[in-house]
């Protein structure tokens, strides 16, 4: 299969990536006017994040949407490994929860579970291209039916034809060095639609080694997935301060930093925390508890009193908040 040029995959443009900006270590300096990170802070936080979540979990939760693969998949097999990737490379402004039971579902229907499959997709004859659209957007799987198709067909199309349809060969002929993978899918971009996104990528890479058990090397120079649960727990803990009015977008590279930077500083201490162990604690603290955060004050959280960090937690204006189709908005005056 070969796509149409209508059927090419979008450019992913700004949504997934960073700013070129960088933030130094212990920078203390103002960032776009009135932002500091507090990397010792951050520090002390990313230990206990990673503690508490190892041991009891974040109010309890330790889950994350992706963890479980559908019925009769082994996990780390060739199929979890296509399902994962295909999967979370449409992980983009939707909820997490219905995207990974819509992918479970997909796969455990027998009707439907070929579009996992690239080498079943390239026997396809574009004619019949609307059939993958119906077989993915059956159970919801592509929301956005056209460009979700194409980002998927064109990642299962580079899969088929460079990597014999199976992410594995990819990953050994990449030495399995998360640098050496990050390197490749910026390089090769177009045939790897937001799977080479800063956020996507980042993501992908933890779930190859919290999910499927696969150990990557460099792991620790890899950036932090943000979103807008990691935002916001990372502003509600005053880890980031100031005053910024922005895009995620525009964002996104300030939490990348502040994680790089506050695990930095751990490792230094002999601690081997790194910003991928911090995704799922804060994902976890933002859903289960930001998120319900209604006033300036952290009082105003109801999980004020149950949370293992409310001394940490930060007065202010903080608010993440949908901006049209494509976009989040920041608002933080802290
Ligand atoms: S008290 Fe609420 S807003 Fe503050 S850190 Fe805890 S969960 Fe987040």
């Amino acid at each position: 299969m070969h796509l149409l040029p209508e059927q090419k995959p979008h450019e992913t443009g700004s949504d997934f990536e960073l700013s070129p900006k960088l933030i130094r270590e212990n920078d203390t300096t103002p960032y776009q006017s009135s932002i500091v990170i507090d990397a010792e802070r951050g520090a002390a936080l990313a230990e206990r994040l990673f503690q508490i979540y190892s041991n009891e979990g974040i109010f309890g939760k330790r889950e994350m949407p992706e963890d479980y693969p559908p019925k009769g998949v082994k996990i780390g097999s060739r199929e979890h490994l296509l399902f994962l990737t295909l999967t979370v490379a449409i992980d983009y402004m939707r909820n997490a929860d219905a995207l990974w039971e819509s992918a479970r579902k997909t796969f455990e229907d027998p009707e439907t579970q070929f579009v996992f499959f690239p080498e079943r997709l390239a026997e396809i004859p574009l004619r019949e291209i609307e059939n993958v659209k119906s077989a993915l957007t059956k159970y919801k799987l592509a929301l956005r039916p056209n460009r979700d198709t194409n980002i998927w067909l064109t990642i299962a199309m580079s899969l088929h034809e460079e990597w014999n349809d199976d992410p594995k060969n990819f990953l050994e002929s990449m030495e399995f060095d998360a640098l050496k993978i990050i390197e490749y899918l910026t390089k090769h971009r177009t045939k790897y639609p937001n799977l080479n996104g800063e956020k996507i990528r980042s993501l992908w890479l933890r779930m190859l080694r919290d999910n499927a058990g696969i150990l990557l090397d460099n792991l620790e120079k890899v950036p932090i997935p943000v979103d807008v649960h990691i935002t916001r727990a990372t502003l509600s803990l005053g880890i980031i301060r100031g005053n910024f009015e922005g895009t995620l977008d525009e964002f996104r590279e300030v939490v990348a930093n502040a994680w790089m930077e506050s695990t930095e500083q751990l490792r230094k201490s002999g601690k081997h925390i790194i910003s991928l162990d911090l995704d799922r604690p804060l994902w976890h603290l933002s859903r289960n508890g930001c998120s319900y955060r209604g006033g300036t004050h952290p009082e105003s959280c109801p999980k004020f009193e149950k949370c293992p960090f409310r001394e940490y937690c930060t007065s202010g204006e903080i608010k993440i908040k949908r901006k049209g189709k494509h976009q989040y908005w920041v608002h933080l005056k802290t």
